[in-house]
């Protein structure tokens, strides 16, 4: 069966995929979007737990994260209903040390505010150590690429820090362990999150499902102004021609086009392109989500909470979604690999218990989500490994987070991959 020709092909219907497909309908493009998936979103989707929707894991996005911001209000979703955005307020409770707070939230000015709240939780010597990380930052981005335990060791960094803070910053932001972790990848998120103000740290947590946030609205955005989008629909291979891309094989039928954005992860992506473009890396590592539903009226100190010394690492109160979910995040291979669902809930409540004694022992309903591929390992030198956007053959686009931007994966990153990836490729169809 033979289709007729679309003008840009987009696999993937991820939120980099998505994010491409909307940026070459902006510009009067017409498009067609192919995802394997009965549902849009990839890694950040929709999932049914019996008669609610909640997330496939846990998301945290930021103030910083601009064009995710932008393109969202380009489809016509308002970041003010969805998110509730505070200023950057978290409290790290460890099982050794006291509670280690670093927040925007008194009435001093950024970042007199994040600086006092430092000195009030760890001394003068906590403010010493920030600085002198904070001082390394231009030099780490520019020299090569060392691990973030090597960065911590030379700006001399005390155990508490490196347990407390460091530690847990980068599991959060790089979902890679310390001592394996890319410095050049964190400086630059600490760059890009505390130091361009205040509103760049605030925090933005979904009120509604992830899928419903951006996957969903997109999806509207692009049929409206007349894209396509097939679901259940798998790219098999892609047909090359004289070095040039002309179409995509799926199960049953070839979709021809001259343009075709790739907007998979790094694995899924390896698989289709083996063979056609060198092969990138593609260690990926988990992110466990623990859902933990309470009585409704249970509430967490605050909107989200740091843990050290445990198996849990971040919860986070979705009360706002539905009274009395929290949601613990464990990010990175770890002990919690080897124990069975069962095991790790009760685990996680009892740490909660011991912590926090006004959160109940025992939960009414319970789900752990395990994402085994969650992110590509940011490893030191990771750069080397990710491919850029334009491909050796001519037509051929890759997006997708993994694509090169000096960023993690993260929401930001593929949205910002799928519209560069986009504009890149209108201006060759000029040129
Ligand atoms: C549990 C978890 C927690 C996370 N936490 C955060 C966070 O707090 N903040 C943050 O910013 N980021 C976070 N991330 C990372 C973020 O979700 C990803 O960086 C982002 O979703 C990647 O989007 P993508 O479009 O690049 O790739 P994907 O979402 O992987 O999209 C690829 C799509 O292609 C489809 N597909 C695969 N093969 C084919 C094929 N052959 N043909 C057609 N379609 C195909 C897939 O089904 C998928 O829908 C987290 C990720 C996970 C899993």
């Amino acid at each position: 069966m033979m289709q007729s020709k679309p003008n840009t092909l987009i696999i993937g219907g991820g939120w980099s995929g998505l994010a491409a497909a909307v940026t070459l309908t902006q510009q009067g493009h017409a498009v067609h979007l192919i995802e394997s998936a009965k549902q849009l979103g990839g890694r950040a989707r929709n999932i049914q737990w019996k008669d609610q929707t909640v997330d496939n894991g846990q998301h945290l996005m930021i103030g910083a994260y601009d064009r995710m911001l932008a393109m969202m209000n380009t489809i016509g979703s308002d970041p003010d209903k969805i998110f509730e955005r505070s200023p950057l307020d978290i409290t790290l409770y460890d099982t050794d040390y006291l509670p280690l707070s670093l927040s925007a939230n008194s009435r001093l000015p950024w970042p007199l505010s994040l600086v006092w709240s430092l000195i009030d939780s760890a001394g003068i010597g906590g403010l010493y150590q920030l600085t002198k990380l904070q001082h390394s930052i231009p030099k780490i981005l520019s020299a090569e690429d060392i691990s973030v335990s090597e960065w911590l060791l030379n700006t001399k960094q005390s155990p508490r820090f490196i347990k407390q803070l460091w530690e847990p910053l980068c599991l959060a932001t790089l979902n890679t362990p310390i001592e394996l972790a890319s410095a050049q990848l964190m400086a630059r998120v600490l760059k890009d999150s505390l130091g361009r103000g205040k509103a760049a740290a605030d925090s933005l947590i979904p009120r509604i499902p992830l899928g419903d946030v951006f996957p969903r609205a997109a999806a509207h955005y692009i049929e409206q102004h007349g894209g396509k989008i097939s679901l259940n629909t798998r790219a098999r291979s892609l047909i090359i021609d004289n070095n040039e891309v002309c179409g995509v094989k799926t199960k049953d039928s070839r979709i021809e086009s001259n343009n075709i954005i790739v907007a998979l992860s790094p694995s899924q992506s390896s698989k289709l392109l083996a063979d056609l473009i060198p092969a990138t890396s593609t260690i990926e590592y988990p992110i466990c989500t623990v859902y933990l539903h309470y009585p409704p009226e249970t509430r967490l100190i605050k909107p989200m909470i740091g843990l050290t010394g445990t198996i849990s690492q971040w919860v986070f109160d979705r009360s706002e979604q539905t009274p009395g979910l929290m949601a613990v995040v464990i990010s990175a291979p770890g002990k919690h690999e080897e124990m069975t669902n069962l095991e790790l809930i009760q685990h996680v409540c009892a740490e909660l218990h011991d912590f926090f004694p006004d959160m109940p022992k025992t939960v009414n309903d319970s789900l752990v989500v395990r994402e085994k591929r969650a992110t590509f390992a940011c490893h030191v030198n990771i750069k080397q490994n990710r491919p850029q956007s334009k491909t050796h053959i001519k037509g051929l686009w890759l997006a997708g987070d993994y694509v090169e931007n000096g960023y993690p994966a993260s929401l930001e990153g593929a949205i910002r991959n799928g519209e560069n990836c986009a504009l890149n490729l209108i201006k060759t169809m000029y040129n």
